[in-house]
């Protein structure tokens, strides 16, 4: 037979404690009628409310904790009464899991331990509470004033607890790690359990149903409402970073070879004049074959760092390929296209990459070729037509002895080291 894990033998223990201090308390000392009757409406708001929560730690220790309305329902029940509520409560969310497929494999301990924990420190609230009860109105507030520090109380203890009950599922380890779970906690959450329960405890004591029922309606709204603000914040953010990872280079910063095809999509047939060029590194597998990969690299992100500096601001730079580039030349002539091409050549050709090879600071001098075309973007030319023709120049000035801008018969003004 496996082996009892200890963080189950802990949460048993749990249970049975709760299960005995209930007992110290019992029978109960409300009347049963409205016990089941308040009991019923409790469970099917905090079963609703259940889906809310937040979870913390994973796997095997993942339990509740977040607003809860167990607070009222105690000091209305006292803790015989609480042990009973709670149970029936753990339990249906526990067979919900279940037939929902979603429970963990130790859901049945999680739940031993969600009863006893929440039964023995709201037992602890619960005294706290009836001791202080007379003195409350003496101050102004006084009694919600009470709640709220019966609630620090009984978060407190939550804390505690589950810091020791992940410590033994081994999911939190260090100290940074207790505190930072402590540091979870704000006073505002707190001041929405106290209130909450403030006001749960008075309909109920006043048996003020209506109240009591659009009360718990009202916090499910409430919290609902936040909650998918927040889920749709977190999932634009989510899509915009993937969105940029899907068309980033990682290894020059520019962007890839989608982005590209998506900015050709956008060109099309707007009867934009611009400039496509492609860029190529010249023997760049001769700089990989003498170096090494890394060295590759280097060169690589090099090259992209003097074509990312000599473009403006509406140019657009891609790394379309291994060691080619392309480049979007926008709003200039096709003499300004030329002379901006001519600067990154020369800069190139006049700017080797210092690495280091063998433990000594290396040089490496490199050149590139460039296929320019000019053209106006109509329905007839789309960018894709132009791209090809583009290639096909930086192949010709790959003929014609590298190093140089290659550009179309009609527009020819070919530029030589
Ligand atoms: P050419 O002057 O005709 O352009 O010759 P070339 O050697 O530059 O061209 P070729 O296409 O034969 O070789 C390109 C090499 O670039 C082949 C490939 O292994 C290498 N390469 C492609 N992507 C990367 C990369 O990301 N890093 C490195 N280090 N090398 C790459
Ligand atoms: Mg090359
Ligand atoms: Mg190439």
């Amino acid at each position: 037979m496996q082996e009892l894990k200890k963080y189950k033998i802990f949460d048993i223990s749990l249970f049975a404690t709760s299960v005995v201090v209930a007992i110290l308390f019992a029978p109960l000392e409300v009347e049963w009628t409205k016990f089941l009757l308040v009991s019923a409406i409790y469970v099917v708001f905090s079963t609703i409310y259940s889906s809310l929560r937040i979870q913390y730690g994973s796997g095997s220790g993942s339990y509740d904790y977040g607003v809860s309305y167990t607070q009222s329902l105690a000091l209305f029940a006292g803790p015989f009464g609480l042990l009973i509520f709670e149970t029936v409560h753990r339990f249906v969310i526990f067979f919900q899991r279940k037939y929902m497929k979603t429970a963990d494999e130790d859901e049945f301990t999680d739940t031993l331990y969600n009863i006893g924990s929440f039964t023995l420190y709201h037992t602890v609230g619960y005294l706290f509470f009836f001791a202080l009860f007379p003195y409350a109105e003496m101050v102004p507030f006084g009694y919600f004033l009470l709640f709220f520090v019966s609630a620090v109380i009984i978060s407190w203890q939550s804390d505690i607890l589950l810091v020791v009950a992940f410590y033994i599922s081994g999911n939190v380890r260090t100290w940074s790690e207790v505190v930072k779970f402590f540091n979870k906690r704000s006073i505002l959450d707190t001041g929405k359990v106290a209130i909450t329960n403030g006001l749960l405890f008075y309909f109920v004591m006043e048996s003020q149903w209506e109240m009591l029922i659009v009360f718990f309606i009202m916090n499910y709204i409430v919290s609902k409402s936040f909650l998918s603000k927040h889920e749709t914040i977190q999932n634009e953010l989510e899509r915009d970073r993937f969105r940029e990872m899907a068309y980033t280079d990682f290894m020059t910063g520019l962007s890839n070879r989608a982005m590209m095809d998506k900015k050709m999509e956008e060109i099309n047939g707007t009867n934009e004049v611009l400039a496509i060029v492609v860029a190529d590194i010249d023997k760049f597998k001769s700089i990989n074959d003498s170096y090494n990969h890394a060295i590759g690299d280097r060169v690589i992100q090099h090259f992209a760092g003097i074509l990312k500096s000599h473009a403006s601001n509406d140019d657009c730079v891609f790394r379309s390929g291994g060691e080619e580039f392309t480049l979007f030349l926008r709003g200039r002539s096709y003499a300004e296209c030329l002379e901006v091409l001519e600067l990154v050549r020369s800069y190139v050709s006049a700017h080797p990459v210092h690495v280091e090879h063998n433990g000594a600071e290396t040089a490496i001098d490199y050149t590139a070729s460039y296929g320019l075309y000019f053209n106006k973007m109509t329905e007839e030319l789309p960018m894709e037509r132009a791209y090809i023709y583009a290639d096909q120049l930086l192949l010709e000035a790959k003929d014609l002895g590298r190093n140089r801008v290659n550009v179309s018969d009609g527009q020819r003004i070919v530029i030589h080291s």
